[in-house]
C-alpha cells in the first residue's frame, strides 16, 4: 500500500499557496535541511528529500495539478495503480531538480538524495509503469475541461506538455569543463514544452477518454475529458433539456416558442392551445450529437409561461371581463 504524502504541510504552506509562497518555503526550509550543512545527520537527509519532492510537485503546474486532482481520490487511485507500481525492481533515481545555484552548494549532482517515494513514482513516473506493465495502465492522465457548447460540436484544443530532456550542453551528466553545467544547474536535464493538439469529437461524453502520443514522452497521454455544467442546458446522455419561455397568450391561444441549440442554431416549437405551464415538448435527432456518428439525441423544451406585467388599463378591463365570464361558465357548470 503506497502511503499518501501531504505535500503542503511538508512545505508548511496552504494549499492555496501561489508559486512565490512555495519556493520562499522550499528555500527557507531547503537552507535548514541541506545535507551539505547536517553532515551525516540522516534524519535532515530524509527531511530534505521530502522537501525537495514535496517542491518537484508543487513547483511544476502540471504536477500540482494533478496532485491536487488527486486529493479525495487517493484511495481509488492507489488501488488501481498498486499492481503497477509494486512490481518494478530497483527504484529509479530521478535527478533532483534541486537548483544548487541557488544555495551555493557544491555538489555536482543531486541525485544522491533524488530517490523519490513511492507515492510520487506512482503518480508521475509513467515510465517505470510501462516497462512492467500492458499499454492501458501505462498512460499519463491529463484533465481536459470543456464547454457544453464545445462538446456540441466538437474541439481542437492546444496543450503544452512539460517534459525533461537531457541537457545538451553536457549530454545529461550534470559536468561541463569541470563544473557544473549552468544550462541545467548539474541536475542533467532541461525542461521543455511539448505541444500537441488534442481532437475532442462531437458528443463527448463527460468522462471520455481520449488517448494522444507525445513527442519525447514514453507510452501515451491520456486526456480526461470533463463537460463542465451549463446554464441553459442540462443534458442526460445525448438528450438536451431546456426552457422555452412562452408568453401567457401564446400558451391560451397556441403559436410558436423558439429555442435555441448549444450550437446557437434557432428553432421554433408548435405550442397547440391550451398548453400548461411546465410541459415538454419533444424536439427529436435536436439534442446532442451521438459521439458514434448516428445522428443526435432529442432535446426536451419544457414549456414555462410567462404572465404579462405592467398592465394597461384597457388589459387590465380585458382580463376583468374574461374573469368574469370564466366565473359565470364555471357557475353555469356547477349548476347543471
Ligand atoms: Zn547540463
Amino acid at each position: 500500500m503506497v502511503e499518501y504524502r501531504d505535500y503542503y504541510q511538508t512545505l508548511g504552506v496552504p494549499r492555496k499557496a501561489t508559486d512565490k509562497e512555495i519556493r520562499e518555503a522550499f528555500r527557507r526550509l531547503a537552507r535548514k535541511y541541506h545535507p551539505d550543512v547536517n553532515p551525516g545527520n540522516k534524519t535532515a537527509e530524509e527531511k530534505f528529500k521530502q522537501i525537495n519532492e514535496a517542491y518537484t510537485v508543487l513547483s511544476d503546474p502540471e504536477k500540482r495539478r494533478k496532485y491536487d486532482a488527486l486529493g479525495a481520490n487517493f484511495e481509488q487511485f492507489s488501488h488501481a495503480s498498486q499492481r503497477t507500481t509494486t512490481t518494478a525492481g530497483s527504484r529509479r533515481t530521478t535527478n533532483s531538480p534541486f537548483d544548487l545555484g541557488d544555495l551555493g552548494g557544491s555538489r555536482g549532482t543531486g541525485s544522491s538524495f533524488g530517490g523519490f517515494s513511492d507515492f510520487f513514482e506512482m503518480l508521475f513516473d509513467d515510465s517505470r509503469r510501462r516497462r512492467t506493465t500492458t499499454a492501458s495502465s501505462a498512460t499519463v492522465e491529463q484533465p481536459l475541461e470543456i464547454t457544453l457548447t464545445e462538446a456540441f460540436a466538437g474541439v481542437k484544443r492546444p496543450f503544452e506538455i512539460p517534459i525533461e530532456q537531457p541537457c545538451i550542453l553536457c549530454n545529461g551528466t550534470g559536468h561541463y569543463r569541470g563544473t557544473i553545467c549552468f544550462t541545467c544547474n548539474g541536475t542533467g536535464k532541461v525542461r521543455q514544452a511539448r505541444r500537441v493538439e488534442v481532437q475532442v469529437p462531437a458528443g463527448v461524453a463527460d468522462g471520455s477518454r481520449i488517448t494522444a502520443r507525445v513527442d519525447g514522452l514514453p507510452g501515451t497521454t491520456t486526456f480526461v475529458v470533463s463537460v463542465l455544467p451549463d446554464p441553459t442546458f442540462e443534458r442526460k446522455g445525448d438528450d438536451l433539456y431546456v426552457d422555452a419561455p412562452v408568453p401567457l397568450t401564446t400558451a391560451v391561444l397556441g403559436g410558436e416558442a423558439s429555442v435555441t441549440d448549444p450550437g446557437g442554431k434557432r428553432y421554433l416549437v408548435k405550442v397547440p392551445p391550451e398548453t400548461e405551464n411546465g410541459r415538454r415538448i419533444v424536439l427529436r435527432g435536436l439534442g446532442m450529437p451521438r459521439a458514434n456518428g448516428t445522428g443526435r439525441g432529442d432535446m426536451h423544451a419544457r414549456i414555462v409561461v410567462t404572465l404579462p406585467r405592467h398592465l394597461t388599463s384597457r388589459e387590465r378591463e380585458l382580463f376583468e371581463e374574461l374573469r368574469r365570464l370564466r366565473s359565470s361558465a364555471n357557475a353555469a357548470n356547477a349548476r347543471e
